[in-house]
């Protein structure tokens, strides 16, 4: 059974502080291969980097910006993500295991306007093409 997961879960050290988010997954079946995948390092954003967080944009899109510079990220990590999805699919993937909160990875994250107040919650990047392309392979948070 092939489990694609966001590294930070698996105590890669791939948040934007340097740090993981390991989780206890309790006993493993043998069957289970964990395989790791961080939308971000993934998009050459590096480790440290600018915490980056979903914006909502006035014509209405959903953009990820650094929470500094404002610098918009969205397509280098989109293009990433689209790029992983296409070696899935030729693959396989039997589930998904997401990082909560992330404006990658989370499946409900915050949502903030341009003067940096929450609006609500958007699934990250990440979060919104796995549940569009694989919307049979069970995905959700440990
Ligand atoms: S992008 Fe996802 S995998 Fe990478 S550090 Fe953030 S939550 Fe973890």
């Amino acid at each position: 059974m092939k489990v694609v997961a966001s590294s930070c879960l698996l105590g890669f050290k791939t948040r934007y502080d340097g740090r993981d988010k390991k989780h206890d997954f309790g006993g493993i079946p043998a069957d289970v291969e964990y395989l790791p995948f961080c939308p971000e390092v993934e998009a050459g954003l590096g480790v440290p980097r600018e915490p980056i967080e979903l914006v909502r944009m006035d014509d209405g899109s959903i953009h990820v910006l650094g929470r500094q510079t404002r610098e918009d990220f969205t397509d280098r990590i989109e293009a990433c993500c689209r790029a992983k999805v296409a070696e899935l699919k030729r693959d396989g993937v039997d589930c998904f295991v997401l990082k909560s909160n992330s404006p990658s990875c989370g499946l409900e994250s915050p949502l903030y306007d341009a003067c940096g107040n929450v609006v609500g919650t958007a699934p990250g990047i990440w979060a919104r093409i796995v549940a569009a392309e694989f919307p049979d392979v069970p995905h959700g948070m440990p």
